[in-house]
């Protein structure tokens, strides 16, 4: 899991799997956790990712 500052300095928490990012480190564990075992998405995880296009990169 990927933990980065987005630009108004909130940590956000990159699942390396499917890149969907959160602010819930928790969720973002789950979602991690499903996409290695499922290869694929748990709609009910990505419901909580961040939508909008916000990359710090
Ligand atoms: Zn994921």
């Amino acid at each position: 899991m990927g933990k980065t500052i987005n630009h108004i300095k909130q940590i956000v928490y990159t699942c390396p799997e499917c890149k969907m990012r959160y602010h819930d480190e928790e969720t973002a564990k789950k979602c991690e956790e499903w996409c290695r075992k499922n290869k694929s998405c748990n709609l009910d995880i990505i419901k909580y990712a961040i939508k909008e296009d916000e990359h710090s990169s």
